[in-house]
């Protein structure tokens, strides 16, 4: 898979994109995490990529042209899935958009920055826009960054044990339960005998009642779904 992320700020994205499963994956071959510098696609002498918003809103605006000039470049070398706006206003992020999305080839993400982006961008070159949750961020990187950990880690072998990703929280619309690992006690403060057992049919049944408790605690909103 290979996620081309334009922004304005590509030093905002160089650390969460090189560490832990997402290095790995990179460094797998399994994606390919490109950054662009939306100023590199002006044509002004001052690399400028905004101006003031027409109608004397406060806050600059993002301009069509470098944006129009950067999707073109990209879509010249390859075709893609989908052309992605992050943005409050979008579809929230969740566990079966990110599945979804872990199977396609090659996607684009748009980062907006100050006010926002032209609004013709969205009108005519975006094919999805996507929010991370109901609150307003200074800029679309780290929402990029979100959506490209949560994605690439599902493509098989991203991760070292497959089943791992397959047994997180909101896959099955089920909470993960809970991990413990040695010392089996501490302080006094002691691992559920059911895990040291060895009985492995009952530990499934137990981790099961487990996620089924917390979600019926934490989010029984999830369990309404469907
Ligand atoms: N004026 C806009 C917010 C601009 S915030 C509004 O009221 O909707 C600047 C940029 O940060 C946005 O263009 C978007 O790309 C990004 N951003 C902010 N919050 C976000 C969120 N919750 N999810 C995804 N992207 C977000």
């Amino acid at each position: 898979m290979r996620i081309d992320i334009i922004t304005v700020l590509p030093q905002m994205l160089t650390g969460p994109l090189d560490c832990s499963i997402l290095k790995r994956a990179q460094d797998k071959g399994l994606a390919e995490i490109v950054v662009h510098n939306l100023r590199d696609y002006t044509t002004n002498k001052h690399k400028r990529v905004d101006d003031y918003p027409f109608g004397g809103e406060a806050g600059m605006v993002i301009q069509i042209e470098p944006v129009d000039n950067a999707i073109a470049a990209l879509k010249q070398q390859r075709e893609y899935d989908e052309v992605i706006f992050t943005s409050p206003d979008g579809e929230l992020f969740d566990q079966p958009m990110a599945n979804q999305m872990s199977t396609l080839q090659n996607i684009i993400i748009l980062c907006g920055h100050y006010k926002g982006i032209d609004y013709r961008i969205r009108e005519h070159l975006i094919t999805k826009e996507i929010s991370i949750g109901d609150y307003v961020l200074t800029g679309g990187e780290m929402a990029a960054a979100i959506i490209a950990d949560a994605v690439v880690r599902l493509i098989p072998g991203a991760i070292g044990d497959e089943q791992s990703a397959l047994s997180d929280s909101f896959q099955d619309n089920l909470l993960a339960p809970p991990v413990y690992t040695r010392p089996a006690e501490y302080k006094g403060w002691k691992v559920p005998d059911i895990l040291l057992s060895g009985h492995q049919a009952k530990i499934d049944e137990w981790k099961l009642q487990q996620a089924m408790e917390r979600t019926k605690a934490l989010r029984p909103d999830l369990l309404k779904e469907d």
